[in-house]
């Protein structure tokens, strides 16, 4: 998977969308606490039922329909610390003006310019997140930049919404449709400001660089909420030949370089992948058929418990396609078994069976029965002929979408940084005035208040950091907007005789350098850089090996810094390991001639005795043989 792709070469263009909850006494509509609960806590609950009538359902948007199709019943769980209002009982009070105010001040962070009045809208969302069925969410700001090594990049739109219910397992009870979907009530009109940026990223690391940033702004006014599930990213991604998609539910940051470079990954073979098939003039056939004769005798677990109910479709042309990875853990077949997934049923496919007790001969059989080529690949489904139907004909039209173009769709992130299919990418949402809100208007007297207390800017740290410490304008700007840049400060502060640049460079280039190798920096602490600076103010090594001990440490972060030197010092000299062993040789001429090989055994002591045992016994033992062979061949 490590092929080198140039992305600029490739027009990728990113942008990103950042949730983050504001940590306010209130909720945004309504007085309740904005604290999470312990879901054993719930001390009610109630069931809604989703009827989307026609003309209800023609103004929300294809993804909502989409939504629409899957689950209809949902169950809601209610605490002593919710009201009537996130039950949809009683209307939304006033906009939460302490929300507000932390709003204006990211904006004004963001070089954005406020409106004038800020204004609460409904979009629509049916997934039953909302017990209302909209969200609210109102515009604060727009138009702003933030500034990174690659270039600007713009801030289109700062808005001030409330969070959704929180989706939970519910066990086994059960609507009159199937199986209920369970939310949480909690988090319900908790703030959120969502930030978005528009499409002006241009490489993976840029994007990592500019979620850094916004996480810092964000951060800098101390009134965000912390912790895992407090900020959440989607990123857009398109590429010049591809498609534009969306991936929602990022909460590592370090994970969305990852995520841009598999997205274009998965972008680019997908594209082969369409030349291949329309290179094989591959068709879909359209005909799915009941296999379940095939299976008659069969001992596969998958289909008895499907009652042996089997249901197929043939790929004309596509034999080998399912198989082919298109992400790290992923084959095309994974995307199709993901729409399979979306009617709760699961797929097999000829490029991987037989499998799951499927024999040889069942495939064969299978094969048959749609007068299937050795090009072509066979997808069934056990199940019920109702899901298994809905769920090929999603395949089939996934498959023949392979063979146009990659369908624009919103994904899911997972954790190794590849995605999965969620479901259609939404139109531009429909908003409609939340007419129980008032509007609120911001003044100039609000706006300078803020303004007079905002914490420092980058621009202002940058300015600071050439002054005080003599960077210059490159190293200020980088350390400035980098997420160590609190530490580059102590550290400066502890050991006035280090240089600044070397700090600097340390922070941010090598750090990026190690995580390009492979490292995993996140395992070292604030304070081993700390003390990496602490031995180098003294002298206790050379500057050259700091990436080489940070490796070390990353590796081994119980280890101390001194034993970490200890360690590198000796490997990184075995230029005079290598001496030594050829000054002792070159001593013992006489006894090599004599005994021959057999002098190995005796010189190896000598030379680890003078080594004192520190370095690997097989290294040296290599190194004096090969010093023997040498002189012997000498004569
Ligand atoms: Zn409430």
């Amino acid at each position: 998977m490590d092929e080198e792709i140039d992305h600029a070469k490739i027009g990728l263009k990113a942008g990103l969308e950042i949730h983050q909850q504001l940590d306010t006494k209130t909720k945004l509509f309504c007085k309740c606490p904005t604290t999470l609960r312990d879901k054993k806590e719930s001390t009610f609950s109630f069931k809604r039922y989703l009827r989307a009538s026609k003309s209800e359902m023609g103004e929300v948007d294809r993804a909502a329909r989409e939504e629409a199709k899957y689950s209809r019943t949902f169950m809601y769980k209610g605490y002593d610390s919710t009201c009537l209002v996130e039950n949809d009982e009683e209307p939304p009070r006033e906009l939460n003006q302490e929300a507000i105010d932390t709003s204006l001040e990211v904006a004004l962070l963001l070089n954005m310019n406020p409106v004038d009045e800020i204004h609460t809208m409904r979009k629509i969302v049916i997934d039953g997140s909302n017990t209302c069925g909209f969200q609210r969410t109102a515009l604060v700001a727009t138009d702003g930049w933030l500034s990174t090594e690659e270039g600007p990049v713009r801030v289109d739109s700062l808005s001030l919404e409330e969070d959704a219910a929180q989706k939970i397992e519910i066990g086994t009870e059960t609507g009159t449709e199937g199986s209920a979907v369970g939310y949480s009530l909690d988090r319900l009109g908790i703030p959120l400001v969502e930030i978005g940026t528009a499409p002006d990223i241009k490489t993976p690391e840029q994007a990592v660089n500019v979620a850094e940033q916004l996480g810092m702004i964000l951060r800098s006014t101390g009134k965000v909420k912390r912790g895992l599930g407090t900020i959440r990213q989607d990123i857009n991604i398109s590429i010049a030949a591809g498609a534009r998609v969306e991936i929602k539910g990022v909460q590592n940051l370090r994970l969305i370089g990852e995520i841009v470079k598999n997205e274009v990954l998965r972008q680019l073979r997908l594209i082969a992948l369409k030349e291949k098939l329309n290179k094989r003039g591959a068709r879909v056939e359209h005909r799915i058929k009941d296999v379940s004769s095939v299976f008659e005798a069969t001992s596969s677990r998958v289909i008895q418990r499907a009652g042996g109910n089997v249901f197929g479709v043939c790929l004309r042309g596509f034999s080998g396609m399912l198989g082919t990875e298109i992400q790290p853990g992923r084959r095309f077949g994974s995307e199709l078994s993901d729409f399979a997934a979306k009617y709760g049923a699961g797929l097999m496919h000829t490029d991987e069976l037989p499998a799951y007790g499927i024999t040889e001969y069942e495939v064969g059989r299978l094969k048959s029965a749609f007068d299937a080529t050795d090009d072509d690949c066979v997808v069934i489904v056990a199940a019920e002929r109702a899901r298994a139907e809905n769920a090929l004909k999603a395949v089939l039209s996934r498959a023949e979408d392979a063979m146009r173009a990659i369908p624009e769709e919103t994904r899911r992130a997972l954790p190794n940084g590849s995605s999965a299919y969620m479901r259609p990418l939404p139109g531009a949402a429909r908003m409609y005035p939340e007419t129980d809100v008032p509007l609120v208007e911001v003044d100039e007297q609000r706006l300078h208040t803020i303004k007079t207390n905002l914490p420092e800017t980058f621009e202002h740290r940058k300015a600071r950091y050439k002054e005080r410490f003599g960077l210059n304008d490159e190293l200020a700007d980088k350390i400035a907007r980098n997420v160590n840049f609190s530490l580059f400060e102590r550290i400066m502060e502890l050991y006035k005789n280090i240089s600044a640049t070397l700090v600097v460079r340390t922070l941010t280039d090598t750090v990026t350098e190690l995580v390009k190798e492979g490292i995993d920096v996140e395992r070292l602490e604030e304070q081993h850089f700390v003390d990496i600076f602490e031995h180098l103010a003294a002298d206790a090594f050379a500057k050259e090996a700091v990436p080489a001990i940070l490796k070390f440490l990353a590796e081994k972060p119980e280890m101390s810094v001194v034993k970490a030197i200890e360690e590198i010092g000796l490997s990184a000299n075995m230029a005079e390991v290598e001496q030594l062993i050829e000054v002792i040789v070159n001593a013992k001429r006489d006894f090599i001639q004599a005994k021959g090989a057999r002098a190995v055994g005796p010189l190896m002591g000598v030379v680890m005795k003078e080594l004192r045992g520190k370095v690997d016994g097989k290294v040296i033992n290599r190194m004096v043989a090969d010093k023997v062979k040498e002189v012997l061949k000498e004569g």
